[in-house]
């Protein structure tokens, strides 16, 4: 009998502990969800707010200068991109979680994935006095990709460059062919990453919560969102950071064996 007693009540304590094991993961999933749409929310804010002042100081005719104009409009143009990206990114990650995200490769040259990304994000780089290098080794590799998607991962790593930066006004884009794989290193000079916290930012909501963060608008779903693009093209994304010096956000890629 004290067996199978013993037996039994391993087995409620076990079938109780996955019990509440499973009632803290979706309290802690709620909790995670209910932050994105607070975050969303505030995200489509700024920047509506933003492009209401410049239309209503354009409109009452109080821009001045025609050089003025020029600026509040692209500030206009620069924030309903912005607006553009976050709801598509939104989007992209619903389609991901119902498994609906399909991939059109075709020949496609990383270069000028990554000279699409850094022209996307020139005019809010330049505005915050960022300068971007990029450093191609030469190579120019061509993989069988999806473009778009692509271009998309390494935006995000880009726009997370500019938003973790810190005082840091320089980032870097390196691309070309290390040890087999095109490779795309994200270099920024600003916050870093505490080695902990490098394990768990690319799980979906997931935000590093420090005072140097505490100001940064964010949704914790660009990570999750460039390596699942990244994933499907069987590569990976690696980081490298210290906190206070820095980060290196580095995608890999294999080289697909040429027909
Ligand atoms: P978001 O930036 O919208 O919060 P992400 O999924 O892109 O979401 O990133 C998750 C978290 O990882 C960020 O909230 C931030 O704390 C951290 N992080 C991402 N990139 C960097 C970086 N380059 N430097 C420092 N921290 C970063």
């Amino acid at each position: 009998y004290g067996s199978i007693l013993s037996a039994v009540l391993g087995a409620a304590l076990l079938a109780g502990y996955l019990l509440l094991r499973d009632v803290h993961r979706e309290a802690e999933t709620a909790l995670m969800r209910s932050h994105f749409v607070a975050s969303v929310s505030h995200e489509l804010k700024t920047p509506l707010t933003s492009i209401r002042a410049h239309a209503e100081t354009l409109l009452m005719g109080r821009a001045g200068s025609a050089e003025t104009t020029a600026d509040y409009l692209k500030t206009i143009v620069s924030e309903s991109e912005r607006l553009t990206r976050l709801v598509d990114s939104v989007l992209e990650f619903s389609r991901i979680e119902q498994g609906r995200k399909t991939y059109h490769l075709q020949a496609t040259r990383l270069d000028d994935v990554v000279r699409s990304a850094a022209k996307t994000m020139e005019y809010p780089l330049a505005q915050l006095g960022f300068t971007l290098t990029i450093a191609s080794d030469g190579t120019a590799p061509i993989l069988l990709a999806d473009p778009g998607a692509l271009t998309q991962a390494i935006l995000n790593l880009l726009g997370n460059a500019m938003k973790y930066s810190g005082e840091a006004r320089h980032i870097e884009l390196r691309t070309g062919t290390r040890d087999g794989e095109a490779f795309v290193d994200v270099v920024d000079h600003g916050i870093g990453i505490t080695r902990d916290d490098q394990s768990r930012i690319f799980e979906r909501f997931h935000r590093v919560q420090s005072n140097e963060t505490a100001g940064v608008a964010g949704t914790g779903l660009g990570l999750p969102l460039a390596l699942h693009v990244v994933e499907a093209h069987r590569g990976r994304i690696a980081v490298e950071s210290q906190p206070g010096r820095g980060s290196t956000f580095s995608v890999r890629i294999p080289l697909q064996v040429q027909a």
